[in-house]
């Protein structure tokens, strides 16, 4: 199991699971302006996703199928 980097704690997306795991993609959308605009920890964020073949929810500015390819690529 993935232990939780400390940045995490101060990010703007901690306690936001129902928008960032939305099945909704208007909640993605705006889940992914939250990482883009509000988010000093973006490039970890990004880093740490792809680094762990995460590809559910938003991380990193991403949405799962964008990080899927990322990592595909
Ligand atoms: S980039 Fe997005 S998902 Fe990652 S820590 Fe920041 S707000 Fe959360």
């Amino acid at each position: 199991m993935l232990k939780t980097p400390s940045w995490y704690d101060e990010s703007p997306c901690k306690g936001r699971d129902r928008l960032f795991f939305s099945s909704e993609l208007r909640d993605r959308m705006v889940a992914k302006r939250i990482c883009q605009y509000e988010c000093p920890n973006r490039t970890e964020c990004l880093d740490m996703a792809l680094r762990e073949n995460m590809t559910i929810g938003v991380w990193g500015g991403k949405t799962g199928p964008e990080l899927a390819r990322l990592q595909n690529a």
